[in-house]
């Protein structure tokens, strides 16, 4: 449980930071919270000889609305997303998600950039990335890139960025007002990932669904977006029979992993089951 040893680089700026990635390589590593990156290295899972700390540079943290846009400081914790009014206001989803990550030391430190970067699909921000339709701003020495959520999840901790790029931000657009939401996660305790769990965004007209947007948490080797239950249920009545549908058709796209939460069928059930809460409970939240 003792890491390799690694020297310890504290950059103040992003282009120091950018430049000590350049200089190292494969052989450095970005450290943010260091809730998954610590516990890789004690294991030697990952045994980066260099740790570039982004804790100093203030730029990379903070909740802002651009436009019709809420820009996230890669570095911002989980509990900032918790405790940003702005947040509760304009992304609740976000606030919901992060209220069930873990435990409060892990919320005091873990950050959302370190979450979607770690590429880790028991993680709760990408499927809510996915959901939201949200993006991320990756810099590195060959400059910015924006990459949609969509397409940045390339595998298990396998995700768009290069060697040397960092996360700077996450870009959400505002959902249009009306918007329903709701995460829904079964975990077996406090501070425990999910077995699985079911982000849902959705906007009503009258009875029928208007729009949709369904992802799905620990389920496979990436977060899913459930695209064939969004489709399915686009212009129904969102009644207990096509709910029931929209969870059939979220279950017929799990591949998650048998282990000590549970077995192919039971994670496979119990996705159905979020699914269906989330519709549910978005359903009251759209039209109340
Ligand atoms: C007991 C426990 C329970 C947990 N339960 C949950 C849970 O229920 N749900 C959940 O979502 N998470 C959970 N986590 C994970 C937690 O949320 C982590 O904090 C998160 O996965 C990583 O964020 P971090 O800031 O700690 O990143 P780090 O651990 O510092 O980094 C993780 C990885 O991302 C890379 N990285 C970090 N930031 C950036 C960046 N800005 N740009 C490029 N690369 C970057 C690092 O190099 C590293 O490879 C749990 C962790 C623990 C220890």
């Amino acid at each position: 449980m003792i890491p390799r040893p690694f020297e310890y680089h504290a950059p103040r700026s992003l282009p120091d930071a950018i430049a000590l990635l350049s200089r190292f390589g494969d052989e450095a590593k970005v450290l943010a919270g260091g809730h998954s990156l610590l516990p890789m290295m004690k294991l030697r899972f990952a045994e980066p000889a260099h740790l570039v700390d982004l804790g100093n540079i203030p730029e990379l943290k903070g909740i802002r609305q651009v436009g019709n846009e809420i820009r996230i400081g890669a570095m911002t914790s989980e509990n900032e997303l918790i405790w940003s009014a702005l947040l509760q206001d304009k992304v609740p989803l976000l606030v919901e998600g992060a209220r069930l990550i873990s435990d409060p030391q892990v919320r005091y430190k873990g950050t959302i950039g370190g979450d979607i970067a770690h590429g880790d699909p028991a993680n709760d921000h990408p499927a809510m990335m996915l959901a939201l339709g949200a993006s991320f701003v990756l810099k590195g020495p060959d400059g910015e890139r924006i990459v949609p959520a969509d397409g940045f999840f390339l595998g298990t901790y396998h995700t768009a960025l290069g060697i040397g790029e960092i996360m700077t931000e996450i870009r959400v657009p505002v959902p249009a007002a009306g918007t329903g939401w709701n995460y829904a996660k079964l975990k077996r305790k406090t501070g425990d990932f999910a077995t699985a769990a079911a982000a849902v965004l959705l906007r009503m007209k009258g009875q029928t669904v208007a729009e949709v947007s369904i992802a799905l948490t620990n389920v496979g080797p990436t977060a899913l977006k459930a695209r064939q239950a969004e489709d399915y249920l686009r212009g129904k009545a969102l009644n207990d029979a096509a709910i029931a549908e929209a969870g059939r058709l979220a279950m017929s796209i799990c591949e998650p992993v048998a282990d000590l939460r549970g077995d192919v069928e039971y994670k496979t059930a119990m996705t159905g089951e979020m699914t269906q809460r989330a519709l549910r409970m978005a359903r009251s939240r759209a039209t109340s």
